[in-house]
């Protein structure tokens, strides 16, 4: 779960890291009012859950409480990399002297967390990586020694954070790591991390990204996953208790099983073709389900063509070719392309089934491969 920096923010003033005082908006009205609250010079900033905010306008200075509801006004309903915005952070407006990085995410394969900190904060870290990797440092700590000091020395010490930083970037930086473990965090990120004229270190983006797998001894996870948006489709998916991940692609994927639905979404994407969701329909194969399935998946507009991949083992093949005439019957204006793919426990009866039936919607295929690759050609065919 990936939070908006409003609410990273104040989960941040709650742990004791420094952030500028400021509160999140839904109206340019709204902003106005704790613009004229905070007093002086405020930055209007776009709540979204991407990066690059910067770059595309959703950050702007303003002068005065009239300057911030105009800001508010031009950047509330943005669409920032298929973001809409609808809210915006307003807070006290920084002076700033330098900004650093500091960062903290799990390193899997090194079975550790990973540190690190850069004196070119402001900018993309990931072009920094690309075009001068010395200047990140990157530093190891184990789980189980937690962090201590000699690795935030060697974090300051590596990036080259300027001197009169380092008592307030080490406070920063301690904090962030008791956070990060507390919260049960896979990144926190703060991007650019500041040196103000006063000499003080302090927070001016917060990225964080929550690990999902912690929800049952996280209280506040819930409270936070309250204040996302889901996708449309997640919401309807959710309500009908279906196992669905809305993707960006052009094909609908419905497979039985975790595994072979994740193998699935690869074969399309072997073939060419970019899956528009994960949708694992597990033994629920009924027509009713699968009906609530291909509807949904449907309700996305994107989708070009549908790729249903089923691998019968205690769910029975003619039962899912049922279930997928029975969806259709109850799905009268369905007119995109269905490729089927059958196979294991009355695949050969599933197949006679939807050959019977003969519905110019479906197509058949014997291997996943050829299904994919038909669906990825009858993706031109339109929808309904
Ligand atoms: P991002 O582009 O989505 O990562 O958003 P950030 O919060 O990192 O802001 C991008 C840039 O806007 C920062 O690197 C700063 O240069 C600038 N910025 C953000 N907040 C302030 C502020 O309070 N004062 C000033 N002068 N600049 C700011
Ligand atoms: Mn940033």
């Amino acid at each position: 779960m990936d939070l908006f920096e409003y609410q990273a923010k104040d989960l941040f003033r709650r742990s004791g890291i420094a952030v500028p005082d400021g509160r999140v908006a839904s109206s340019s009205a709204a902003a106005e009012k704790i613009a004229a609250k905070l007093g002086g010079r405020v930055v209007v900033k776009a709540q979204v859950q991407v990066g690059g905010r910067g770059k595309a306008g959703g950050i702007k200075l303003a002068d005065d409480a009239a300057a911030a509801r105009a800001a508010a006004e031009q950047i509330i309903g943005m669409d920032i990399k298929g973001h809409k915005v609808q809210r915006v952070l307003v807070e006290r407006a920084g002076d700033i002297k330098a900004e650093l990085y500091a960062s903290f995410l799990l390193d899997r394969t090194a079975k550790a967390f990973l540190g690190m900190a850069s004196a070119k904060g402001g900018v993309d870290v990931e072009e920094v990586a690309a075009t001068d990797p010395e200047a990140i440092a990157q530093v190891h700590v184990s789980p189980l020694t937690g962090l201590q000091p000699y690795h935030v020395r060697q974090m300051l010490f590596d990036a080259a954070i300027p001197k009169e930083a380092h008592k307030g970037a080490t406070a920063l930086i301690e904090k962030m790591y008791a956070f990060f473990v507390d919260i049960d965090a896979s990144l926190v990120e703060v991007n650019p991390m500041v040196l103000t004229g006063a000499g003080d270190v302090i927070a001016l983006d917060a990225k964080v990204s929550l690990d999902d797998n912690a929800a049952y001894r996280q209280q506040t996870y819930s409270k936070l996953a309250a204040g996302i948006p889901l996708p449309k489709q997640e919401k309807i998916a959710k309500e009908k208790n279906l196992n669905y991940v809305k993707l960006d692609g052009e094909i609908g994927i419905i497979g039985n099983g975790a595994g072979l639905t994740m193998s699935t979404l690869d074969v399309v994407a072997e073939a060419g073709g970019r899956p528009a969701n994960f949708l694992d329909i597990g033994g629920g194969a009924n027509a009713a389900t699968m009906a609530a399935g291909i509807d949904l998946i449907f309700s996305d507009r994107k989708v070009r063509s549908l790729f249903v991949n089923i691998f019968g083992g205690i769910t029975r093949c003619d039962e899912v070719a049922r279930g997928i005439l029975g969806a259709l019957g109850q799905l009268p204006n369905l007119k995109a392309p269905i490729v089927v793919r059958l196979d294991g426990t009355n695949a050969a009866e599933g197949r006679r089934i939807l050959e019977d039936a003969a519905h110019s919607a479906i197509h058949m295929a014997p291997t996943m491969l050829d299904a994919a690759s038909k669906a990825v050609a009858l993706t031109g065919k339109g929808r309904r």
